[in-house]
C-alpha cells in the first residue's frame, strides 16, 4: 500500500485535504489524474445503470434534507457504532473491530492485549453529522448531512414515478457525496468521513423482489468485471441474521482482496418495503403504487445495490499496480482498462525536430475533442513510456519519420509494450473502439 500511496501523491492521483496545513484526518482530494479516474468510474456506472436499462431514471437529490427524514429511515435512532476507550492510551476503537486494531503502544498488538490497557465498555456513537440550518444553533435548526444517497431517492419515489410514467420494475439511481463520522478511518480512501456512493434503488411488486435480488447480483457483479478487476480478487459474502441491516430480508457484500483483506466494496439488499412504508407513516403522505394491470394499490419493495465510488477507485489502483522488470530497470504500470484509464492516449513526437512535433500537436488538438490526451516532447521516448506507464495510459502513439513519408504513426500498448503501425486518420476509430464503456 505504502507504494501505491506514494505513487498517487506523486503522480496527482490522490492528496491528503489541505496539506499545506498539516492535513485533515481521513480527509483526501483528488488531483489531476484521480479526477479523471473518478469521473471514468462515475461514467461508466452511470452508463451501465442507466443508459443500459431503459427501466432506469437518474436523479441528484440535495445533501440536506428534512431531519424527519432521518428519524423515518431509523439512522437518528440506530445509525450507531459501539465505541470503546483506552483509558490508558487514550486511543479510540470499534469495538467489532477490536480485534483487527492495532493499540498505539509498541510491540504492536490488539487493543486490550498490553497489561496497561485499560478499555471501556463499548458505548453507541450517532455516526452522522449533524450541522444547523440558519442563523439560530438551536435544536429546531438541526440538519444532517447525509449518511447515504438512499433516501433521497426513497423521498423521491412519486416524483419519479409522475414524471417519468416509469411502470414497475423500475429503478432510480444517483450518485453523490454521502458523510460518516466514522470512529475508525482508515487504508487511505477505503474509509473515509466524506465519501461518494452510487446508489440504485430498484422497485418491484412484492413477491417479485427475490427474483430481482438474484439478478442484480448477477449485474453488479459483472460490472466489476467490465472496468476491470481481476475477477478472482472478487468474491460474496453473505450477510447472517445477526449482520443483517434493520431494514434488510437479505444482502450480499461484493468484497475484494485489499493488501489488507477481504472488505466490502458494494452491497446489495433486499430492503422490503421498510423505507417507503416508514415514509408514508412520519410524512403522512400516501406512498404507494397504483399497478394498473392489476388494478391494485401497493409499497413496492425494493432491490438495492450501493457502492462506495472511491473505494472503487481504491480498488481498481490496487487491482492495476504492477512493478515488473524490464530490461535493467523495474517498470511500475498501473493495468487499468481503457475504460477508466485517466488519460486514453499519450502523443509524442520522436524527436524536437523536422516538423514532428507540428504533427503530433495536431494529433493530440484532433483527437483532444473527443478523449484526455496528453502530448510529450521531453526525454527520450522511453523514458516517456515510462511515466504513461505509471498513470495508466493504454496507448502512446508515436510520430516518426516514417509519418513523414505514410502519415502513419505507432500505436505502443502499454501492457504488452507491442507496437502496431497505423494511418493517423485511423486513430480516432481505434481508440473508439478500445476505450468506450459499451
Ligand atoms: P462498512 O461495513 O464498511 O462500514 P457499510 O456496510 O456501512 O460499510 P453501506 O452502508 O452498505 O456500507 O454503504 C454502501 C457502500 O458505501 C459500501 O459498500 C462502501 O463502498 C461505501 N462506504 C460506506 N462507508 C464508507 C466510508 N466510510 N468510506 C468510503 N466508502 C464507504
Amino acid at each position: 500500500m505504502d507504494k501505491l500511496v506514494s505513487l498517487c501523491k506523486r503522480r496527482g492521483f490522490i492528496f491528503q485535504s489541505s496539506e499545506v496545513y498539516g492535513g485533515l484526518n481521513s480527509c483526501y482530494d483528488y488531483g489531476p489524474m484521480g479526477v479523471e479516474l473518478k469521473n471514468n468510474i462515475k461514467s461508466c456506472w452511470w452508463r451501465a445503470m442507466t443508459y443500459h436499462h431503459d427501466n432506469i431514471e437518474g436523479v441528484d437529490a440535495s445533501i440536506l434534507m428534512h431531519p424527519r427524514v432521518w428519524e423515518a429511515s431509523g439512522h437518528v435512532a440506530g445509525f450507531t457504532d459501539p465505541l470503546v476507550d483506552c483509558k490508558a492510551c487514550k486511543a479510540r476503537f470499534r469495538a467489532d473491530h477490536v480485534a483487527t486494531s492495532q493499540c498505539p503502544r509498541k510491540p504492536s498488538k490488539a487493543p486490550g492485549e498490553h497489561h496497561e490497557c485499560k478499555l471501556t465498555e463499548p458505548r453507541m456513537f450517532n455516526l452522522m453529522f449533524k450541522t444547523f440550518m440558519g442563523p439560530v444553533e438551536d435544536q429546531a435548526a438541526v440538519v444532517f448531512l447525509r449518511p447515504e444517497t438512499a433516501q433521497g431517492i426513497f423521498v423521491n419515489f412519486l416524483n419519479v414515478v409522475n414524471s417519468s410514467r416509469q411502470k414497475l420494475p423500475f429503478g432510480i439511481a444517483q450518485i453523490g457525496k454521502a458523510f460518516r463520522n466514522e470512529v475508525t478511518p482508515g487504508n487511505f480512501i477505503f474509509r473515509t468521513r466524506e465519501f461518494e456512493q452510487m446508489e440504485m434503488q430498484f422497485f418491484v411488486r412484492p413477491g417479485e423482489d427475490e427474483e430481482w435480488f438474484e439478478k442484480w447480483r448477477a449485474t453488479r457483479l459483472e460490472w466489476h468485471h467490465a472496468i476491470g478487476i481481476r475477477p478472482e480478487k472478487l468474491r460474496w459474502h453473505p450477510h447472517g441474521p445477526t449482520e443483517l441491516a434493520h431494514y434488510a430480508k437479505a444482502a450480499f457484500d461484493i468484497e475484494y482482496e485489499f493488501p489488507f483483506g477481504w472488505q466490502e466494496i458494494e452491497g446489495i439488499h433486499n430492503r422490503t418495503d421498510f423505507d417507503l412504508s416508514r415514509h408514508q407513516e412520519y410524512s403522512g403522505k400516501r406512498l404507494t403504487y397504483f399497478d394498473e394491470a392489476r388494478k391494485e394499490h401497493y409499497v413496492p419493495y425494493v432491490i438495492e445495490t450501493s457502492v462506495g465510488c472511491d473505494r472503487v477507485l481504491l480498488t481498481t489502483l490496487v487491482d492495476a499496480y504492477h512493478e515488473e522488470q524490464a530490461g535493467e530497470e523495474v517498470r511500475v504500470v498501473l493495468r487499468l482498462s481503457p475504460k477508466i484509464a485517466p488519460i486514453k492516449a499519450a502523443i509524442l513526437p520522436l524527436v524536437k525536430k523536422d516538423g514532428l512535433p507540428e504533427i503530433a500537436a495536431g494529433i493530440t488538438k484532433d483527437l483532444m475533442r473527443d478523449y484526455r490526451v496528453f502530448y510529450d516532447d521531453v526525454a527520450s521516448v522511453g523514458k516517456r513510456y515510462r511515466r504513461q506507464d505509471e498513470v495508466g495510459t493504454p496507448y502512446c502513439i508515436t510520430v516518426d519519420s516514417q509519418t513523414l513519408v505514410d502519415q502513419t504513426v505507432t500505436v505502443r500498448e502499454r501492457d504488452t509494450m507491442a507496437q502496431e503501425r497505423i494511418a493517423a486518420t485511423a486513430l480516432r476509430e481505434y481508440l473508439a473502439a478500445r476505450v468506450r464503456f459499451d
